[in-house]
């Protein structure tokens, strides 16, 4: 069974140094905490594969300097002998910019750089994804009861921090099933990103933002982002649950799951909690999505506002999409297509997620 070596984490379960793992197979991996942004830390992941070592993540620009200190550590500490110049390939997880800002760094070296065909876009397209999925953000705002001036605001929050990146057309577009060196099956689940991909290396798998051990990973609607949304997501949970039987989890994110099936298990909790909380708050009186948001989380603000927004906005789309919910000022809507639609929960005869 997969064994890890030398953890160390801080009081808030976030991997503070390196980290050996040894796969059932023999397979070494090791974990890379680094900083993304100031106070945001991703694990990044060397397969030391001998016939195809591989870098799972890249961090951001601001990485950098963490990460070739993680490597001279493992050099010191456990006798690594590959060096990132060594690698055969760079995958990235998908395309949030904490995963793959710093990618530019690798294709300077010459190394290939893979992501899921569903995010390529992004990498390949940036400044045309940033304008588009802005333009989305501020008509979901909009449409959620936000005043103009509030909508603006968090759409440049939303822009802040991303325009460094340059363009860069990926070497691989991967897809389910695909094998990394032609063994390291890939698991396609869409959800908390379109392209999100999971990997598995013999009873160890790469969950990266899909599966993490205290969070759950942050949702936006459909309508936003196509092939994200609740629906997507948890029927990704189930896929990655059917996929195998895994002794460790390796997130992009905080400390290694070693209860897989109870994780999910937890995360599609958290999840049916959230959508009962909706109903109710659209069963006391009819309300609109940022009414909704305040209900359910009365302090945010700022970019945790727009996270919070968007995390709401999944759960009631997902309820719209099944009929819990019903639109209760269609008149309204119907004279303007930009107006708010207030939320009411219905009174239905069957329940097929269970919510009653
Ligand atoms: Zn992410
Ligand atoms: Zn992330």
């Amino acid at each position: 069974m997969a064994t890890i070596s030398d953890y160390k984490s801080n009081g808030k379960g976030q991997p503070i140094g390196p980290a050996e793992i040894r796969t059932e197979g023999g397979t070494l991996i090791y974990l890379l905490p680094v900083q993304s942004f100031p106070g945001h830390l991703n694990n990044l992941f060397l397969v030391d594969d001998p016939d195809h070592p591989f870098l799972f993540d890249c961090g951001t620009h601001l990485s950098h300097d963490q990460l070739d200190a993680c490597m001279d550590f493992v050099r010191a500490e456990f006798g690594v002998k590959t060096r990132l110049q060594d690698l055969s390939e760079v995958i990235v997880s998908h395309a949030h910019i904490d995963h793959f800002g710093g990618a530019g760094r690798f294709r300077e070296m010459g190394l290939p750089l893979s992501i899921h065909e569903l995010d390529a876009r992004v990498l390949e397209g940036f400044r045309e994804r940033l304008i588009i999925a802005s333009r989305d953000v501020a008509v979901f705002l909009r449409r959620a009861g936000m005043e103009p001036a509030a909508v603006t605001d968090l759409v440049d929050i939303y822009q802040t921090e991303k325009d460094y990146f340059q363009d860069l057309e990926p070497d691989r577009r991967l897809r389910n099933g695909d094998r990394i060196a032609g063994r390291w099956p890939i698991l396609h689940v869409p959800g908390h990103c379109p392209g999100m991909i999971c990997i598995a290396i013999d009873d160890v798998v790469l969950t990266a933002d899909h599966l993490l051990s205290r969070i759950t990973p942050a949702q936006r609607p459909q309508s936003i982002t196509p092939f994200t949304g609740l629906e997507n997501y948890l029927r990704s949970l189930d896929k990655l649950k059917g996929w195998g039987t895994f002794a460790l989890g390796l997130g992009a994110h905080e400390a290694p799951i070693r209860q897989i099936g109870q994780r999910i298990f937890e995360t599609q909790t958290h999840h049916a909690n959230r959508l009962r909380l909706v109903l109710e708050a659209c069963r006391e009186r009819p309300r609109n999505l940022t009414e909704i948001t305040l209900h359910l989380f009365p302090h945010v603000a700022g970019f945790s506002l727009l996270l919070a927004q968007s995390e709401v906005g999944a759960h009631v789309e997902y309820l719209h999409e099944l009929r819990y919910l019903a639109i209760e000022n269609l008149d309204v809507v119907a004279a303007d297509y930009d107006a708010a639609a207030d939320y009411r929960t219905i009174v239905r005869s069957t329940d097929p997620l269970g919510l009653a």
